[in-house]
């Protein structure tokens, strides 16, 4: 069976008429032990079993995905990748995962679709202006690249937009990263699985945690509704990377975590031709845009403005998302809406991350991305896989503990983070 993905093995197989292909990962039996299982078939859970494989030689790990890899946040985001944050602690962390992105394709062997077309953040006042020049600033200090734009500038990159005068919200400079763009969101996802599986990794699929099994206090399994006949599974360590649920799954194992879940939305367009750029953000407006490589044109927002499991979105965050495109777009303001959907995020109170210990010996967490955890699926997976195969925080990783809400060392980012995922 074929494994590797090159020209030439797809030009060998087409002379088979692709029947020798292998599947791209192994669909598992969850076996009765492990020395780790990772709680999550998203990115981060498979990024982090590869990681332990690749990285560390820790083979013996299960992926137990409640229900189909990449089907939580992983495959409903709106894929864009970033690094402009405030703190050197975030610079460091998402510049990290921004270099991997750039080399993922070839690492797993496997089209990311990693696309480098910039993202563009629109200043709509003076405000808008100052605040920017401090960011972008603040980027060049951590060693990230940031190039401020004046009006003339933006509406070279993105001619669709709305610069006149007479504009709403007057267009009057922004700044870009040009580093930044977007990825296939599922192809993350699959490729990790497929490095993970071949490197001897079981990926168990419609496999819901529901409980802990504990020595003491210290976690040694898990129970689920597969396993063995009591549905147990035993592991030396237990990692959660669950978005959306981290707050269940901690309650499940008896400890609190500073999270609250709201409802996050985007949609699409139905396609067209290429009309759009960059990926575009308009903080102010709390919407962006860019354009999938399908033709459709992808829409977000902010978070709903209540917390709810419920995985559809309010209208009025939807309408709200329509108005600022037909605002600023007023082009593309015949366009029909073909897709609409939603994710359940996990934010915490300074907008960062928790990548580490629990309070629970035997227990690791990685949640709390919030809106923005797409970009981090490399080095959310990295950190994790460090700690759990040599027992030390990665240096990335340290700032980001569950620890940070007793010393009050948060890092704030809510301004980077706002809409702009
Ligand atoms: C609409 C939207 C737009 C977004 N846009 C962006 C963006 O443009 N850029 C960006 O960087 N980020 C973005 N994000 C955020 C990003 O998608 C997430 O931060 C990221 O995907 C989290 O990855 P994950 O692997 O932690 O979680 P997920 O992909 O959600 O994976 C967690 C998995 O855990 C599983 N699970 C839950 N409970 C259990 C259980 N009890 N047992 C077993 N499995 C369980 C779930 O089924 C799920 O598959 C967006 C999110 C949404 C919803």
């Amino acid at each position: 069976m074929r494994t590797r993905y090159s020209a030439w093995n797809l030009l060998a197989a087409a002379r088979q008429g692709h029947s020798d292909w292998a599947p791209a990962w192994r669909e598992a039996e969850p076996k009765p032990r492990y020395d780790v299982i990772v709680i999550g078939g998203g990115g981060h859970g498979l990024a982090t079993a590869y990681y332990l494989a690749a990285n560390h030689g820790v083979k013996n790990v299960a992926v137990l995905e409640a229900g189909w890899i990449g089907g939580g946040n992983t495959g409903r985001n709106t894929t864009i990748v970033r690094s402009n944050y405030l703190y050197p602690e975030s610079a460091r962390l998402y510049d990290f995962s921004l270099r991997q992105y750039e080399q993922l394709s070839k690492t797993l062997n496997f089209n990311i679709m990693f696309s480098q077309r910039g993202v563009l953040t629109l200043a709509h006042s003076r405000h808008d202006l100052d605040a920017q020049s401090r960011w972008a600033n603040a980027m060049l200090c951590n060693g990230i690249d940031a190039e401020l734009l004046d009006a003339h500038e933006v509406q070279a990159l993105e001619p669709r937009l709305n610069v006149g005068a007479d504009a709403r919200f007057p267009i009057l400079g922004g700044f870009i990263q040009r580093r930044a763009g977007s990825a296939r969101h599922d192809a993350v996802a699959w490729g990790y699985a497929r490095g993970a599986s071949a490197l001897g990794v079981d990926i168990v699929q419609s496999c819901a945690v529901t409980g802990f099994l504990k020595q003491g206090d210290t976690v040694v399994g898990v129970v689920t509704k597969r396993g063995d006949v009591r549905g147990e599974i035993h592991a030396d360590k237990v990692a959660l990377a669950v978005a959306g649920h981290s707050s269940v799954l901690a309650g499940l194992a008896g400890f609190q975590l500073p999270v609250t879940s709201y409802a996050l939305q985007a949609m699409v367009s139905e396609p067209v031709k290429p009309v759009l750029n960059t990926v575009t953000l308009s903080p102010s407006l709390g919407a962006y845009w860019s354009q999938s490589d399908k033709g459709e044109l992808v829409m977000g927002g902010a978070l709903d403005h209540f917390p709810s499991y419920a995985q559809r979105g309010s209208f009025d965050v939807m309408q709200h998302v329509v108005a600022a495109t037909v605002e600023m777009f007023p082009s593309l303001g015949r366009l029909r809406l073909l897709r609409q959907w939603a994710g359940i995020v996990d934010v915490v109170q300074d907008s960062s991350p928790i990548i580490g210990a629990t309070p629970v010996p035997g227990l690791f967490i990685n949640c709390g991305w919030g809106t923005g955890g797409f970009k981090a699926i490399p080095v959310g997976g990295w950190t994790l896989a460090h700690l759990l195969a040599t027992g030390r925080d990665h240096e990335l990783a340290e700032p980001f503990q569950l620890q940070r809400f007793h010393t009050g060392r948060l890092i704030d980012e809510a301004a980077a983070a706002g809409i702009a995922h």
